[in-house]
């Protein structure tokens, strides 16, 4: 459903993906792991088309999601064709990028009335579901200050959902939360990865989590997979040393 065949990414002469090549299944969920500046939040950015591409092709359900050579490497062959990539994936941020000026609720229908064209009351019926998977039912009138970074964060989930993505992208989720708020993010996060048509692509320093509820672990490093394989192979018997150095180091 995800692949990158020798994906360039440059920021000036700074090469930060060189001709990274993966694929995803339909279904799968694959963490991302690696140091900083590895590459990792590029590849979502990239997927999000928040960030274009300097060579090579990334398809996304099939189908490329830059077409033609334009000034800043290969652009989208048209508007629409990038709504509609786009609405295949839905993305999770460290920092929640909630409205903070929109009740949760609001949060949560915003995107699905306007782009989608839902009605009023089927996005809210569709966001107090929402809110119910992640726990949330009372917090619908709240805004995103009254509440909790772990809650704030379960309502970037729930806006991610509410446009009915394919495909799920979380960059360090857990990341910016206190130790103690962790759970209730990853145990949402957790829940949601027992759901066999979702795929997710997630990067996480969480490792624990990341070998509980993934398919198959990334390891990125200076732009490149040095090493992927399922939980048990990357974390009990790394085959790169640079693998075992990272991991050690996590610990
Ligand atoms: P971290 O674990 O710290 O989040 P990461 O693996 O997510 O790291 P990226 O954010 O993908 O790393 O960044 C990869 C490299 O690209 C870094 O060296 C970063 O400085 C550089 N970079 C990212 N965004 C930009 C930008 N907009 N302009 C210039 N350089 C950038
Ligand atoms: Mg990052």
């Amino acid at each position: 459903i995800i692949r990158f065949d020798n994906v360039v990414k440059r920021f000036g002469d700074h090469t930060v993906l060189d001709e990274l090549n993966f694929d995803i299944r339909k279904g799968e969920k694959v963490t991302i792991i690696g140091p900083s500046g590895s590459g990792k939040s590029t590849v979502l950015r990239i997927l999000m088309t928040l960030e274009g591409i300097e060579g090579g092709v990334v398809h996304v359900g099939g189908e490329p999601l830059w077409h033609e050579h334009g000034p800043v490497g290969l652009v989208p062959a048209s508007q629409a064709h990038l709504h509609r990539m786009r609405g295949q994936l839905g993305m999770v941020f460290q920092q929640f990028n909630l409205f903070p000026h929109m009740t949760v609720l609001r949060n949560i229908t915003e995107a699905p009335v306007k782009v989608l064209g839902l009605g009023k009351a089927e996005a809210r019926d569709r966001a107090e579901e929402l809110l119910e998977l992640v726990g949330l039912s009372d917090h619908a009138q709240k805004y995103p200050h009254q509440l909790s970074g772990g809650q704030q964060q379960r309502v970037g989930i729930a806006r991610a959902l509410a446009m009915r993505p394919n495909i799920l992208l979380f960059d360090e989720p857990t990341s910016a939360l206190d130790p103690e708020l962790v759970g209730e993010v990853l145990n949402v996060i957790g829940q949601l990865s027992e759901e066999h048509d979702l795929t997710m692509l997630l990067v996480t320093h969480e490792m624990r989590f990341a070998r509980e509820i993934s398919d198959r672990i990334l390891f990125f490093d200076q732009g490149r997979i040095v090493e992927e394989g399922s939980p048990a192979q990357l974390f009990t018997s790394p085959q790169r040393e640079r693998t075992r150095e990272f991991l050690g180091s996590e610990l």
